[in-house]
């Protein structure tokens, strides 16, 4: 069986938003570290979906290092998820931004998709969920670049459902779906997981609002983009997160569990594990938790 690895590279992140859950307890490991993880990774054949996340990605240092420093298999497809600042700059004196060619020639030698974090394509909507007050912008310009160079990429877009964006979930689908490149769409509710009480109630989203943007979404035909809309029982039971201090993560009961250490283990030994099996039995047999 082959799984996809969700790899948090780094707990820095450039922006500030109130809902993240990451761990910012957990520390970053070398370049050098890692190597010998992406190395246990590409080895392992069991994984062929690797997604780079965080924090923000791009400002791990050695990143690209990392990425040249050992051949990627042809059956591994690399995605990453990046909040987009540093691949466009804002200048306050003439209020625009400056696209980073360098980094974006980078992000399309070496990764298959690149996905942008974006939750509304009104600002003012943005801002409530707590992004930085230039992201929908940002966003926008870099789009438009990709577009105008017609570059080729495939742009996926994440987007939180929340209590305070729900109702501008169809503005942002017109807007995404103005790019040919956007090819996939995950949407997913606001869990809190690791919030407090009061992030969470000002995030939270009831079933009868979700449930309508879910059916708004299930609705959509197009045929270009492909969409998912994720619940709290629709939680990928084959999906492994590994964090950025090397340890790996299941879910178990509703839980994050620590099941491996890759600094020391290896990624094959993810099969044994009861937890994770357990978590695979209950998707192929639908039962939610
Ligand atoms: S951009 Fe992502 S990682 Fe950074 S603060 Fe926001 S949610 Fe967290």
């Amino acid at each position: 069986m082959k799984y996809n690895m969700c790899w948090d590279i780094t707990s820095k992140c450039n922006d500030n938003c109130k809902f993240c859950y990451r761990n910012k307890i957990k520390k970053d490991l070398s370049v050098e570290e890692n190597r010998k993880i992406l190395k246990n990774i590409y080895d392992s054949k069991i994984i062929n979906k690797l997604t780079i996340c965080g924090g923000e990605p791009l400002i791990y240092k050695g990143l690209f290092d990392l990425l040249e420093s050992i051949e990627k298999p042809e059956d591994i497809s690399l995605s990453i998820v990046t909040n987009g600042i540093k691949l466009a700059k804002y200048n306050p004196e003439d209020g625009k931004f400056v696209i980073n060619e360098e980094l974006i020639n980078k992000l399309i030698k070496h990764f298959k998709w690149i996905c942008f974090s974006i939750d509304a394509s009104s600002q003012e909507v943005e801002t409530l969920v707590s992004r930085n007050n230039l992201h929908v912008d940002r966003i926008r310009v870099i789009l438009d670049y990709l577009k105008e160079k017609n570059l080729n990429v495939n742009i996926k877009i994440n987007t939180l459902v929340c209590k305070q964006n729900f109702e501008e979930i169809p503005n942002l689908y017109n807007f995404i779906s103005k790019y040919e490149f956007i090819k996939r769409w995950k949407l997913f509710r606001y869990l809190g997981e690791n919030n407090s009480e009061n992030i969470n109630k000002y995030f939270e989203i009831d079933n009868i609002n979700f449930n309508r943007t879910k059916d708004f979404v299930n609705n959509i035909k197009n045929d270009n983009i492909k969409i998912n809309i994720n619940d709290i029982d629709t939680y990928n039971g084959t999906y492994i997160m590994l964090k950025q201090d090397g340890t790996v993560e299941v879910s178990y009961e509703g839980k994050l569990k620590e099941v491996l250490d890759l600094k020391t283990d290896d990624i094959r030994q993810i099969e044994n594990i009861q937890e994770f099996n357990k978590e695979k039995h209950k998707q192929t047999h639908g039962i939610n938790f």
